[in-house]
């Protein structure tokens, strides 16, 4: 029987092979960071990490983690109800809810779970969730597990919204769901009018902060931050997988009575491991690290500036942005590819997107600033992107 199936396996596989849309994976050999070593032996610069505060291997980060290894040790062999619930979780839990000026926070082992787990306990078919067209795969997957009224809206399109939410208007609640940055543009969900329109027409709201928290705002503190809504919406998710540090786990954080019906409903919650003790301490640390100073917050402003600025300058089409992602925009699938492979030689790591990742017609070079990158990085990776950009005849 396995034959058929891996045949039909083997033919979908090569279709994808052909269709140029296969993913291979380069193997990192080097801790996370803004130089890495490919297993070539190649050091390169990296440029496509969600390591937006360079957190990723950070001395003091590992020292908490260790810590934690040592006091807390490994795994906890649980699910959080039984007995998966350290001190350290709790600690953290409460420290996220005051970072973000919520009420509380419930962690999860990813945000993907987050996401997945906080449509479905919270609104049945009587109710409505009206949904951006670039949400995140995660929360697409979260309201397909939900029974509610499902309506999208074109990305950041708040007339689009408007005309969903009056029809929307038939069912008990309503819930307006958004990524707080989308990924493949670096633009910033418009939420002080989408919070105007939700108050218009008795609706909660939700953001994804997984690209916008430790990025947006003066001080990290995300989307609700740089519109001074803090507080104000219902419902935030996020992951400690970007720049909180780029282990693993994620969180749903905001008004009390939804996360403990979370606590007692979610699925995902419920029915999956704690993160580890050591996930949790190295947290709590990124959180004293971002509220004791501002300095990577203020790094990764300035370098994200500077690069954006001086990538204009040399004439690229720079997709608008308020994030550290910086869409270079391309057109052409094959020639994304070809600038990345070429970037690639020069030292500089980044990935080409195109359909179906993006809209056809639309491929782009996704580049992720980080407060790892030193001037000189960025100088570096300037300087290829000019040269390349001529060679390929994107740029004068
Ligand atoms: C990365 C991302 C997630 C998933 O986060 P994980 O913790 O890696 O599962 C969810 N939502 C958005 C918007 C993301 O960018």
């Amino acid at each position: 029987m396995y034959n058929d199936y891996r045949k039909h396996l083997t033919a979908i596989i090569n279709e994808i092979r052909e269709g140029g849309l296969y993913k291979n994976e380069y193997i990192i050999t080097s801790p996370q960071g803004a130089e890495i070593t490919l297993e070539s032996g190649q050091k390169v610069l990296n440029f496509c990490a969600n390591n937006y505060l360079g957190l990723s291997n950070n001395e003091s980060l590992r020292d908490a983690a260790r810590n934690a290894l040592d006091g807390h040790g490994y795994g906890m062999s649980s699910v959080r109800f039984i007995c998966g619930t350290t001190d350290l979780h709790k600690k953290l839990e409460k420290k996220l809810a005051d970072f973000f000026g919520t009420e509380d926070t419930i962690l999860y082992a990813a945000c993907f779970d987050a996401n997945g787990g906080v449509f479905e306990p919270l609104l049945t078919d009587e109710d409505a969730i009206i949904s951006d067209s670039l949400n995140h795969a995660s929360i697409i997957d979260g309201v397909r597990l939900c029974k509610a009224q499902r309506y999208r809206y074109e990305n950041a399109d708040m007339a689009d919204l408007e005309k969903q939410l009056q029809i929307s208007m038939a069912q008990r609640f309503r819930l307006i769901v958004t990524d707080g940055v989308f990924s493949m543009d670096g633009n910033v969900a418009p939420l002080d009018k989408i919070v105007a329109l939700a108050e218009k027409y008795k609706a909660m709201v939700m953001v994804d902060e997984s690209h916008s928290a430790g990025v947006v705002g003066n001080t990290g503190r995300g989307v609700t931050e740089l519109y001074d809504l803090r507080g104000k919406v219902e419902i935030i998710t996020g992951t400690l997988g970007k720049a909180f540090g780029g282990a693993i786990g994620g969180f749903t954080s905001g008004k009390k009575e939804i996360i403990e019906m979370l606590r007692q409903r979610s699925r995902p919650y419920l029915f999956s491991n704690s993160i580890p003790p050591m996930v949790a301490a190295a947290g709590i640390r990124m959180v004293d690290m971002m509220t004791e100073t501002n300095q990577l917050q203020d790094k990764l402003h300035r370098n994200s500036e500077y690069f954006i600025a001086e990538m204009k300058k040399l004439g690229f089409d720079i997709k608008p942005t308020r994030s550290a992602i910086c869409a270079v925009m391309l057109y052409d699938a094959k020639l994304s590819q070809e600038f990345a492979a070429r970037l690639l030689k020069e030292g500089i790591y980044v990935i080409g997107f195109y359909y179906p990742v993006v809209a056809k017609g639309q491929a782009r070079i996704r580049v992720q600033l980080s407060a790892a990158h030193e001037h000189e990085h960025l100088d570096k990776a300037i300087a290829a992107f000019k040269k390349t950009g001529i060679d390929l005849g994107v740029i004068k």
